[in-house]
Parts: structure tokens; C-alpha cells; sequence
């Protein structure tokens, strides 16, 4: 058992040759050495996709959501289809690796591979959470920042790769220190045209009434796993869950709102713009020991 846990994939992806013919499905790497190619297209240039994925008391949540979502961002990106029941094992293997923990995570990467090569590569690495007790708690400040294209840009200009999730994270990782130059935890993308759309690594949910409610798939933005949960756990308390295509004003008048991950779980907003938010900490706090929970 280790604190880190690394894996190769022999063959990410049946479409693709095997990196070992015929060695095992994955082979363990030390996670504290180098292990990449410099002329790995996902060094480069960014041209993989991931997954992060929650692991709760030594289970993964909504493993297979999250493979559908990898096949998914696989077929947007033209990459040879992962091969599932591969990332499966692997991810199961290194889970089995892991010290035991409350909450550890685990990350799939599969990239282009070397370029010329064509052959993807692909690691599953695993790791002990973050402490996000004190954020799920005292919850978090965002701000609306514009996304800089229209809500339908999925739809009208899929080669932007929108409702993918890629490794060009680098515009994700610029807007988080955007908030931070505005004093604020997060931020709320808004589409060009005025529409809520997600967190750069969050979905959006707020509640209205008994109402729970989020932008929904279709907007280039995730179809978030987190979300998904959460919408069941609503359900199990009576709220009715729905999707709303919403402008600022929605989230302003919301009776209340998270930003929704894996890893970080529900992060009840706090403000948004400099506006005070009400935060519902007792359903915030029995969602978080839900999501923390979950087996599936
Ligand atoms: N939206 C973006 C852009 C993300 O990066 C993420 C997760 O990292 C999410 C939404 C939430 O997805 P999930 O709940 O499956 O972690």
C-alpha cells in the first residue's frame, strides 16, 4: 500500500496497438519518478482528456459515469476509443493500491500518445483528497466571469471541443487566479449571450423552493457526475430537480447554491459578485456525508 499509486495501460484503447504485446492489461510505475515522453502529444500540446474521479472510503463514485463521460470526450476529440474494461481494472488496481483513507481520488489520463506513433497513452494515478471540510462548511465566494461564447457553441462550433474534458486546462487554471485577483474562492462562467453555464471545474446547482436546478448538457459544459448524485439525493428528500437555461439573475435570487465536483463535493456559495447568498448548511452537510458515502 502506498500514499501515491501510479499505472500504465498496455493498450488504452483496442483500436490502437499495444505498447507490450502481449504483457498484462497495466503495469504499476513509481509515482514519484518521471515517467512521460517529452514528445507526448498531452506534454505538447495538451491533446488527451481526463477524468478525476472520487474514491470514498476506499470505493470509486460514479465510475461509470465517468468511463462513459472519458468515451465520450475520446469521440470529440477524434482519439481511438478507450478501451473500458482496461481503465476499469486499472483504476480498480490502483484504488486496491491505495492506503486506506476517507477520501482519496484517482485520475485517468489517456493522450494522443508520441506524435507519429499513434499509439495513446494512458495512466491512472491515485492520491489522498485534499482537506475540503472547512469549504464544504463556510462555503465560497465566485464571480461571474464571461466564457466568451454563445450557450449553443456545442452545437455550432464543436471543433472548440466544448463539453470535453480535455487537458487544456490552462484557461481553467487563469480564471481561478482571475477570482483570486477579484478576492473571490470560484467562478461562474456566463456565456456571451447571458447564460449560466459551470465552474472551470465545477457544475453549477441552486435551488429555488424546493426546486433544485442546473444548466443542464447541451451548453459546452460537463455533464457532471457530481450533479447527477446530487440530483438523487434531492430526490430522496421530496425536491423536485430539473434543468433551467438562466441568466445571472437566477443565481442572485437562488434561495441557495453550490458548486458541485468530485473531490471537493457540494461547496455551498457564499456570494456571488460581492452579493451575500444564503448558505443551507444542514442540507449542505448531509449532501456532502452522502456524496462521501456513495457505493456504486
Ligand atoms: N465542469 C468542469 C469544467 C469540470 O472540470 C468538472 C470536474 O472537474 C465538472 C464540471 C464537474 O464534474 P464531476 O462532478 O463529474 O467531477
Amino acid at each position: 500500500m502506498a500514499k501515491h499509486v501510479l499505472a500504465f495501460l498496455n493498450r488504452p484503447s483496442p483500436d490502437a496497438p499495444a505498447h507490450a504485446p502481449g504483457a498484462p492489461a497495466f503495469h504499476f510505475a513509481d509515482a514519484a519518478a518521471p515517467q512521460l515522453s517529452v514528445l507526448d502529444l498531452g506534454a505538447t500540446r495538451g491533446d488527451g482528456i481526463f477524468e478525476t474521479i472520487s474514491v470514498g472510503y476506499g470505493r470509486p463514485q460514479a465510475l461509470e459515469h465517468h468511463l462513459r463521460r472519458f468515451a465520450s470526450s475520446a469521440r470529440t476529440l477524434a482519439l481511438p476509443e478507450p478501451d473500458l474494461d482496461a481503465w476499469r481494472e486499472t483504476i480498480l488496481a490502483v484504488i486496491g493500491g491505495l492506503e486506506p483513507a476517507d477520501e482519496s481520488y484517482v485520475k485517468t489520463v489517456m493522450t494522443r500518445g508520441i506524435e507519429g506513433d499513434d499509439k495513446p497513452t494512458g495512466w491512472v494515478y491515485g492520491s489522498p483528497s485534499p482537506d475540503y471540510s472547512r469549504v464544504r462548511k463556510e462555503g465560497i465566494r465566485v464571480v461571474l466571469l464571461d466564457r466568451g461564447y454563445r450557450h449553443d457553441i456545442e452545437a455550432t462550433a464543436p471543433w472548440l471541443l466544448a463539453g470535453a474534458k480535455t487537458l487544456s486546462y490552462a484557461v481553467n487554471r487563469a480564471v481561478a487566479r482571475e477570482a483570486a485577483r477579484r478576492e473571490a474562492d470560484d467562478v461562474v462562467f456566463v456565456s456571451s449571450d447571458g447564460v449560466l453555464l459551470e465552474g472551470p471545474t465545477s457544475t453549477l446547482v441552486f435551488r429555488r423552493g424546493t426546486q433544485l436546478l442546473t444548466p443542464g448538457t447541451g451548453l459546452g459544459i460537463l455533464d457532471g457526475t457530481t450533479q447527477a448524485n446530487v440530483f438523487r439525493f434531492a430526490e430522496t428528500k421530496g425536491m423536485t430537480t430539473g434543468f433551467e437555461l438562466a441568466g445571472p439573475d437566477a443565481l442572485l435570487g437562488a434561495d441557495a447554491a453550490w458548486l458541485v465536483s468530485s473531490v471537493r463535493l457540494a461547496a455551498p456559495i457564499r456570494a456571488v459578485d460581492g452579493t451575500d447568498l444564503a448558505i443551507d448548511h444542514a442540507f449542505t452537510a448531509e449532501l456532502n456525508e452522502y456524496l462521501k458515502g456513495l457505493v456504486e
